[in-house]
């Protein structure tokens, strides 16, 4: 099945240079980059992304964290590309992701993890909306 998914290069990758390795380790694996762009993420959108865990007490330090400096949005596509993004970032706890997977060579801890991967058809297909138009993406 040829999904699409939308990736975001958080701000630590980005601090630590590392969005060309992380973009590599997609494109390696058979996905094809078909939209990119890099943007500081404003706080209205930044909520709307996150408003599932707006509960959490965490919350504040994601919404400083994501806005530490400005971020690629991707849009990767291909066989299974939700499942395989995901795949290779690792769990969300970099601490625990094992070694070889995106989270677990370059990640922190929970939160400061490498990039967010959308995480179901249904949300992929949300979240590219949320920052691209389809004109926007070419594929
Ligand atoms: P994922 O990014 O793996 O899909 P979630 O959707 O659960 O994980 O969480 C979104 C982001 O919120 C995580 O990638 C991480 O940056 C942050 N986060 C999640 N859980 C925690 C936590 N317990 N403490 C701090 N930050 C967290």
């Amino acid at each position: 099945m040829i999904e699409r998914t939308l990736v975001i290069l958080k701000p630590d990758c980005m601090q630590k240079s590392l969005a060309g390795a992380v973009m590599e380790r997609f494109t390696q694996a058979g996905l094809s980059l078909v939209a990119c762009k890099m943007i500081r993420l404003q706080e209205s959108l930044l909520r709307e992304h996150y408003d599932f865990l707006m509960d959490k007490p965490f919350f504040p330090n994601i919404m400083k964290y994501m806005m530490e400096c400005p971020v690629l949005v991707l849009v990767f596509s291909g066989e299974n590309a939700i499942a395989v993004t995901r795949g290779l970032l690792g769990p969300t706890d970099s601490s625990l992701a094992p070694k070889g997977t995106i989270r677990g060579d370059f990640g922190q801890d929970k939160s400061r993890n490498i990039a967010h991967a959308s995480d179901s058809r249904e949300t992929a297909a949300k979240e590219i909306a949320r920052f691209f138009t389809e004109s926007e993406i070419f594929a």
